[in-house]
């Protein structure tokens, strides 16, 4: 409830709550379909490998300075790859701890997670896991299973399968990966996205409606038997079967601030980058957010209006504290700009 009404007071103050960060620009594999070295994943002519990243202290500072200023509850640190950047992260992790920070660090544990990160608070370490072993390690090598299984040993990892159109065609394919993952005593709960295409794209990875409600109906049907699978009822059948239509509606790009590798760049309209087909949007976090906001207050309003008004009233801060009049010493006022609240 705390970090609700934080949330809703950096709203209110015309701030999003959530920070997401591309680490670096660098990452060993070369997954098929990697939507972060798309050409169309930052606008323009610009692409992550195109793009300055920073490291060792410069990096740990830069990421500091940014935290400071934006003051997030809650940090992605995604990539590129992040595991590369592990010295930095030693540093950067512990601080973010003590600072309060919620963080989601989404690697493909292609090498070892420092032992040391396993004690840190409010720190979730997601690990990228695309399907059965045959399937991932054809598309996720250097990060195989066998490496995995190594590289989180003594964690309690969140696993994370993006379910595409070949596991959804494979009857029962979803609960063995479950079972397997299940048996991992390195496995704290699992979770489920589904591959959001961008608009147009034609690909062997594209779900159809069809694929996407049986996909949901397994998914249902697969969490009372398997505690660590983590699906709520409202969270599937609000969230992944109704997605929002537009980036407007969505309530995650609406309270994350996206920046790729430069620490500078912009990622819209969400981590996705590009133009994503929102209406078959896969995304678990846009998904679960899509349902609180679906959410009706006593009265009947949904929290998503709520979250309209809110805005509007953030905007309206932003703009009052964009120019203060302080008083020169003639006594006059002066008007000046500040920085505007949100880069
Ligand atoms: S590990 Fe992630 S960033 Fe690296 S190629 Fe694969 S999907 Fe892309
Ligand atoms: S998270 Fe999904 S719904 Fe939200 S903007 Fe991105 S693609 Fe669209």
């Amino acid at each position: 409830m705390d970090g609700i009404i934080s949330a809703w007071g950096k709203i209110l103050r015309g701030i999003k709550p959530n920070l997401s960060i591309e680490l670096t620009r660098e990452c060993p594999l070369r997954c098929p379909g990697c939507y972060a070295y798309g050409d169309h994943h930052l606008e323009g002519d610009v692409t992550l490998r195109s793009l300055a990243d920073f490291k060792g202290d410069d990096l740990v500072a830069r990421v500091k300075a940014l935290v400071e200023r934006h003051d997030p509850l809650h940090l992605s640190i995604i990539g590129g790859e992040p595991l590369v950047r592990y010295r930095e992260l030693g540093e950067i992790l512990p601080w973010l701890a003590a600072r309060g920070v919620y963080v989601n660090l989404v690697t493909s544990a292609v090498r070892p997670i420092p032992l040391a990160w396993a004690g840190l608070n409010r720190l979730l370490i997601a690990v990228s896991i695309d399907g059965l072993q045959p399937e991932h390690d054809a598309r996720r090598t250097p990060a195989t299973y066998d490496r995995i299984l190594k590289h989180i040993a003594g964690h309690q990892v969140t696993v994370h399968c993006t379910v595409t159109r070949q596991q959804a065609q494979r009857p029962g394919y979803l609960e063995e990966f479950v079972r397997f993952w299940s048996a991992q005593a390195a496995t704290r709960r699992i979770w489920f996205s589904l591959y959001t295409p961008q608009a147009g794209e034609v690909s062997d990875e594209r779900l159809g409606e069809e694929d996407r409600k049986r996909v949901a109906a397994e998914i249902l049907a697969l969490g009372p038997r398997y505690p660590k699978l983590e699906a709520s009822k409202r969270m599937v059948l609000e969230g992944l079967l109704e997605p929002p239509e537009s980036p407007d509606e969505c309530i995650f790009a609406r309270t994350t601030h996206c920046l790729s590798a430069d620490l500078q760049t912009v990622v819209t309209p969400c981590q996705l980058g590009g133009t994503p087909e929102c209406s078959e949007c896969g995304c678990l976090a846009a998904s679960a957010l899509t349902a609180v906001g679906r959410y009706r207050l006593p009265g009947g309003i949904p929290v998503s209006r709520m979250l309209d008004w809110s805005e509007a009233v953030g905007r309206h801060v932003g703009s009052v504290r964009s120019f203060v009049r302080p008083k020169t010493r003639a006594g006059q006022a002066r008007t000046i700009p500040v920085r505007a609240v949100t880069d």
